[in-house]
């Protein structure tokens, strides 16, 4: 399997509580690594943006107020198959369906404030990393 990229969020519930490294430490003991990292306050633009797929299901207001409601932390994570790698430490989107010794088991709060973001599939990341970052911050 390939070494590839995926694009990851630590949300604001996890800023809130002091959650980064707590929360970057289960990424790494999953054999991802963090090949750039930073701490951002996301515009409700950018948040309308980046959430724009949801734009039309009925917690899109909700998610994009959660996601400016405080600071993210927006990383590129490297390692074998990334994508699917990151989803699989992260645990379902609603904490109640969620594994043990996943991310959102340990963390989440609820549905909304679930912690964490990871890229849904290999296209997905490279746009959401282009987002965020030039590649001249993606030290590898
Ligand atoms: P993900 O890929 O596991 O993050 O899940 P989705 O792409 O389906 O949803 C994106 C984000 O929207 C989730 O991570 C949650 O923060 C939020 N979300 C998803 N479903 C709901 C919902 O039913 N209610 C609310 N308030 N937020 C939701």
């Amino acid at each position: 399997m390939a070494v590839t990229r995926t694009f990851s969020i630590i949300k604001p519930d996890a800023t809130r509580r002091n959650l980064t490294g707590a929360v970057t430490k289960m990424l790494e003991e999953a054999g991802l690594r963090v090949i750039a990292s930073k701490r951002v306050r996301m515009s409700r633009e950018q948040a309308e943006g980046f959430y724009g797929v949801h734009r039309e299901r009925p917690f899109f207001n909700d998610l994009v107020g959660f996601m400016v409601s405080g600071p993210v932390v927006v990383q590129v994570l490297e390692g074998e198959d990334a994508v699917a790698a990151n989803r699989r430490v992260m645990g379902a989107t609603n904490p109640e369906n969620a594994d043990e010794g996943t991310i959102r088991k340990a963390f989440a709060e609820s549905i909304e404030a679930n912690t964490v973001h990871g890229s849904d599939s290999e296209e997905n990341a490279a746009t959401e990393i282009a987002f965020f970052f030039s590649e001249d911050e993606i030290i590898g």
